[in-house]
């Protein structure tokens, strides 16, 4: 499908053509194209598969095919490198968030099937009966050192919000529990709203549980939006056409058709069980605790299901949050800051709490302007380095060394102490007993931000940077005459 897309920096408008329309279709183009690796039988659920799937994260993808002897395969790594992301959409990497934010802008409705054209209700396993068992039936791994348990990682959680309706996607980390039961982890967001406007009523929520879709759903369910907006609709507007939804078996919840596993639910009000350890994306444990619990009610599947796990903390899971959220950012500080150009969250800061933003700078002050806008724009964002328009703000060592020669602590330094930043950044627990903060002191803690800028004046050369004529252009086809020990032919070391 091809829709074009506006640049928004008066660049000529891309055309994008997204033709991965499921899990299977991207699978078995990374296989194509030689980045999908088989890895060989007899591999444990149980650490094993996440230490392989770790080791080539941001390289290949991988396939486990009888992962504990079980005989669902596993997938991991399919979208652990931002050139197959921009890949997936269509564009090239330089349009990545031109193009995601052009869908965030434009979305798409989806389009309801019935459950006979919807792959994913192939196969219906009704858990009514008592005898099914959710920890058989998947082949969920446990992840890291510390976790209590297996984690369902990439699974996209679908519900309706109780007042209007409007569907909300959202990725939470889910452990199994027990053949029925899910402990799920609510930050307080848009699922966690709706929850609790239905626990207040004295109701359960109706989940859907999705496992298994195209990167470009999974890549949308992470858009940061108003309450209300639906990230389906996102998923649909990246994939240049409305993406194709099933209702459930058990409830109203609208699931994506191409779904490999949905498995469906409620959040059980006036519940809680203890759920944790588990390694998150700043690459600490989050620590056990009293969370929501979700009853299993049926789990549909297609015929010959993958099931898709993402390995915490490494580049599948920080780049599909970081995506949504430099879109999110760029456009909020664009806003206020026509002369920002690009932002990127480092993966040294984790995808999420390092902002690194490059403008055009036209008057003295804006980039300190511009770090309080980036403070606002997204509660994560903790250190804040702004660069001018000649650093890749892609490259940390083009940003470290513009703080390097470009920065005075005296003067281009903003800190604001006692702000809200993410409760998993484990400094923000220093002081506290058993590094434990009360509930409403969670995620308080200092900004920063680093003005990296050069002057707009200052005396001739001082801040010119070093080039060597021609040196963009050197060809080594062109250049180059001979290699190795043939190099020495014609000198007196022949
Ligand atoms: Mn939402």
């Amino acid at each position: 499908m091809n829709t074009t897309v506006a640049s928004g920096d008066g660049r000529a408008p891309v055309r994008r053509v997204a033709p991965f329309p499921s899990l299977r279709a991207w699978l078995r183009h990374l296989a194509a194209t030689d980045r999908l690796l088989a890895i060989r039988d007899g591999v444990a659920l149980e650490h094993e598969l996440a230490a392989i799937a770790k080791h080539f994260d941001g390289r290949k993808a991988t396939l486990f095919r009888h992962p504990g002897g079980h005989p669902m395969p596993v997938v991991s790594g399919l979208m652990s490198n931002r050139g197959w992301i921009a890949e997936a959409m269509g564009v090239p990497p330089d349009r990545l968030l031109a193009a995601y934010r052009d869908a965030v802008d434009h979305p798409l409705a989806w389009r309801e099937v019935a459950p006979a054209d919807a792959p994913c209700r192939q196969v219906t396993i009704d858990f009514a009966a008592g005898s099914a068992d959710l920890r058989k039936l998947l082949p969920v791994p446990v992840h890291s050192e510390h976790d209590s348990g297996p984690y369902i990682t990439a699974g996209l959680v679908i519900a309706r919000n109780p007042a209007t309706g409007v569907q909300n996607v959202s990725i939470n980390r889910i452990q199994v529990t027990g053949p029925d039961r899910l402990g799920v982890l609510l930050l307080p967001r848009h699922l966690h709203a709706f929850f609790h406007a239905a626990e207040e009523a004295g109701k359960p929520l109706d989940v859907a549980i999705v496992i298994g879709v195209d990167p470009l759903t999974a890549l949308a369910s992470q858009a940061i939006l108003p309450i209300d907006c639906d990230e389906l609709t996102i998923a649909g507007a990246l994939h240049g056409e409305a993406l194709d939804v099933v209702r459930c078996v058990k409830h109203d919840v609208r699931v994506p058709a191409h779904a490999e596993i949905v498995v469906e639910g409620r959040i059980l009000p006036g519940v809680r069980a203890p759920e944790g350890p588990f390694g998150e994306f700043p690459k600490y444990y989050s620590a056990r605790e009293d969370r929501e619990v979700i009853e299993v009610l049926a789990v549909t599947m297609r015929e010959g299901a993958i099931y898709h796990t993402i390995v915490p903390a490494e580049m599948e899971h920080l780049l599909l949050g970081a995506i949504g959220r430099e879109a999110t950012l760029l456009a909020h500080l664009q806003r206020s800051f026509p002369n920002v150009t690009d932002v990127h969250l480092s993966k040294g800061g984790t995808c999420r709490y390092h902002l690194y933003v490059q403008m055009r700078k036209t008057r003295e002050g804006q980039p300190k302007n511009v770090i309080m806008g980036a403070f606002a724009g997204h509660y994560d964002v903790k250190h804040v380095v702004v660069v001018d328009e000649d650093v890749d703000v892609h490259d940390p060592d083009e940003v470290e060394w513009a703080v390097a020669t470009r920065f005075q602590a005296d003067r281009d330094l903003v800190v604001v102490a006692g702000a809200q930043g993410s409760a998993l950044d484990p400094s923000t627990t220093l002081g506290y007993p058993d590094n434990r903060p009360p509930p409403q002191m969670q995620g308080l803690g200092a900004k920063m931000g680093l003005d990296a800028t050069k002057p707009l004046v200052s005396s001739a050369q001082v801040f010119t940077r070093v080039r060597i004529p021609g040196e963009d252009a050197v060809d080594p086809d062109d250049v180059v005459a001979a290699s190795g020990e043939a190099a020495l032919a014609g000198t007196s070391l022949a």
